[in-house]
């Protein structure tokens, strides 16, 4: 061990109210004075720099009364600083600088600071440099008055800890604590995060389950969409195939208007022959023609009756006169009542042979004028007659236009019914079409209110395989599981989102930590495993030292240290026996004989792991000369090993330092 304690310095530290520095140029360093000057509170000192947070332990009330608390005639501090100075010229510590100086300093509010070459550091941070050196104010390296059978006081776990520090693994003790502490808080992390996963996994499998429902309700919608195209494509096409009556339309329309245009014909026939019968004109006019001619008959006959009468009163000049007109009355009266011309002429005939024979002679001019009334009647007779004939064509017309007029009827009925039966034909046809149309328009509002396009579906191929009352059913079944699964709620989405993110982050930390856990857990494996195997090598060497030192400080006997398992940790068991060969137990030792056992082992400590330094106050108190003798001796031997710094009132002690301090105690109460 290359690093050696160079120099100590006290101040305001107890009784060492002034600055005091103790050199250690050499290794056997042994320190005098009376009682009560200040010695242990050198040792106090060390236990202070070294960390030691216990009053008591430096037998004070509180860390502040380790300040010089003043005298009589020295008034009080209020800061106390104890350093040591390290020899690293070796860079044995993991400090850059050949020399390291630890200080500690506590003032008088009770603060307590700590340097490292002047920079200050936790407590912590110095516990590492510490371990390296071993030095600790609850070790072996530093035995404190009173206490040099401290190792065999302790309990068994103790001392194995006790030793563990002297041999120097407590570094790795040091290591494997952190590392415990920090497993321990990795597992602690495991179990939070362990505990958030549990709690989210639920939500995240509902919000899963919910978010793939709504994966699948695409699907679904897709699958539907591509049934239902097809399912409308198929009925559509059913209704396009429905057998149509062969009916042509336009062949129906032909045949009805070619029997309109019949019919107009027969129509316009009908009324020029309506015309014809209904016109009474003509025969109205013959009619009339002919009750002219009578009256104008009427006047002639008249006219001719005056005048006959006339050439009566002629001849009644003459006998045979009034004859006459007897005879000629009767048979113009008869005319008068007859109708038919032949007989009417006949009279008229007779009643001239009458006349002619008689002897009356009129004028000439009266004969005239009979006569042209005679031809007047005459010609009225023949216009009669005329009349009478055309009268008599024209109702035997009017029968004959009578017959084709009601021909014409019956075949304007039969066309009419025709059309009729073509409409019907027609409208049936136009009805069957209609319906058809109205079958394509229902679809298309039935397509319409799937909210598919009537475009679409009519171009869709229909799988050969389809089946339209599965892909009906199918459907159904669709819609259900559509209707089922409800809107897509966009926040459940983004929450399972969002939940995924952080179960997976705290996965990745959980399988970090559980990666960190079980690196610590192998550091932690390692580090036991150094610590024991090493722990055990030494022990080896450990024992037989102790052995030696026992034998020689007893002269004889055997001393030796057992692990053993208590309460499932490690102690330490001494196992001691005297020349006698009698086994001794640790309580019946005397007080002379525990220091020996003790600084037997702490020798063969020394001997096998020596620390930088230790530090030994009045160990060899109870010691006889002889023993106290040897004790030096050994020491001495030892002391190239390692340094120590030995407060005695030996004489053999003091004849054997390499430096020898004397401490004193004025009436001022302060220690020089
Ligand atoms: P011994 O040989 O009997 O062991 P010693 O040399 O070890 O004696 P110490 O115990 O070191 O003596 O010193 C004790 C002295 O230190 C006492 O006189 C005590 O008053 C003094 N002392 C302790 N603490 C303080 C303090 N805070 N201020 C002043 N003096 C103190
Ligand atoms: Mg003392």
């Amino acid at each position: 061990m290359n690093v050696f304690l160079k120099e100590l310095e006290i101040r305001g530290f107890k009784s060492f109210a002034d600055k005091t520095v103790l050199k250690f140029p050499k290794k056997m360093i042994v320190v005098v004075g009376p009682n009560g000057c200040g010695k242990s509170n050198i040792v106090d000192a060390f236990c202070f720099l070294l960390g030691e947070r216990e009053a008591s332990y430096l037998r004070q009330n509180s860390l502040v009364d380790l300040i010089f608390s003043g005298s009589k005639t020295k008034p009080a501090l209020s800061l106390a600083s104890v350093s040591f100075l390290l020899d690293n010229s070796s860079g044995f510590l993991p400090v850059e600088a050949a020399e390291v100086k630890i200080k500690r300093k506590i003032d008088r509010s009770g603060n307590s600071e700590i340097f490292i070459n002047d920079k200050p550091i936790l407590l912590k941070d110095l516990k590492g440099i510490l371990a390296k050196i071993r030095a600790n104010s609850r070790g072996l390296t530093i035995i404190r008055q009173g206490e040099a059978d401290i190792f065999i006081k302790k309990s068994a776990v103790e001392r194995k800890s006790l030793l563990e520090d002297f041999i120097g693994l407590k570094e790795f003790i040091f290591k494997k604590e952190q590392s415990e502490k920090q497993l321990k808080a990795t597992e602690e992390n495991l179990e939070k995060i362990k505990l958030t996963i549990g709690e989210l996994e639920p939500r995240l499998r509902l919000l899963k389950r919910q978010v793939s429902r709504y994966e699948k309700k695409n699907e679904y919608e897709n699958e539907l969409s591509s049934l239902e195209n097809a399912f409308f494509a198929f009925k559509l096409k059913k209704i396009q195939e429905e057998k149509e009556e062969k009916i042509d339309l336009e062949e129906i329309e032909k045949e009805i208007n070619i029997r309109r245009t019949d019919l107009q014909s027969l129509v316009s026939e009908r009324e020029k022959m309506e015309e014809k019968i209904f016109s009474s004109e003509e025969i109205k006019k013959v009619r009339e023609e002919i009750d002219q001619l009578f009256k104008e008959k009427i006047q002639v006959e008249k006219k001719l009756s005056w005048l006959e009468a006339k050439f009566e009163g002629k001849s009644k000049s003459f006998p045979e006169a009034g004859i006459l007109l007897k005879e000629i009355k009767p048979k113009l009266e008869k005319c008068l009542s007859l109708e038919n011309i032949g007989e009417i002429k006949q009279e008229i005939k007779e009643i001239i042979n009458l006349m002619e024979n008689k002897p009356n002679i009129p004028d000439e001019s009266e004969e005239r004028e009979k006569k042209d009334f005679i031809e007047n009647l005459e010609k009225i007779n023949n216009k009669i007659d005329k009349f009478r004939q055309k009268e008599k064509e024209i109702s035997r017309e009017n029968n004959y236009l009578n017959q084709e007029f009601k021909n014409i009827l019956s075949k304007i009925e039969k066309i009419r019914e025709e059309i009729n039966i073509l409409e019907n034909k027609k409208s049936r046809a136009l009805f069957e079409r209609e319906k058809k149309n109205i079958k394509i328009e229902e679809l298309k509002e039935e397509i319409r209110q799937s909210g598919k396009s009537f475009d679409v579906v009519k171009n869709v191929d229909i799988p050969s395989d389809f089946n339209f009352q599965e892909a009906e059913r199918k459907i159904i079944r669709l819609k259900n599981l559509l209707f089922g699964i409800g809107e897509i709620d966009q926040s459940l989405i983004s929450e399972k989102q969002e939940v995924e993110n952080r179960y997976n982050y705290l996965n990745n930390q959980f399988s970090d930590l559980e990666k960190a856990s079980s690196n610590l857990k192998s550091i932690i494996a390692n580090l036991t495993e150094k610590i024991n195997s090493e722990f055990r090598q030494k022990l080896n060497f450990i024992n037989k030292e102790f052995d030696n030192y026992f034998k020689i400080l007893f002269k004889g006997g055997q001393a030796k240290l057992k692990l053993k398992q208590i309460d499932n940790k490690e102690g330490i068991e001494i196992d001691l026996s005297f020349p006698s060969k009698k086994k001794i137990s640790l309580e019946t030792l005397s007080g002379g004989e525990k220091t020996l056992v003790s600084l037997a082992l702490l020798f063969g400590l020394v001997s096998i792991s020596p620390p930088p330094f230790i530090v030994l106050d009045e160990v060899d108190a109870a010691l006889d000369e002889k023993n106290a003798l040897r004790f030096t001796q050994l020491l001495k031997s030892l002391s190239f090993k390692t340094q120590f710094i030995v407060i005695t009132h030996n004489r053999s002690s003091m004849e054997m330092a390499d430096v020898l301090y004397g401490i004193t105690m004025g009436s001022d109460g302060v220690s020089k």
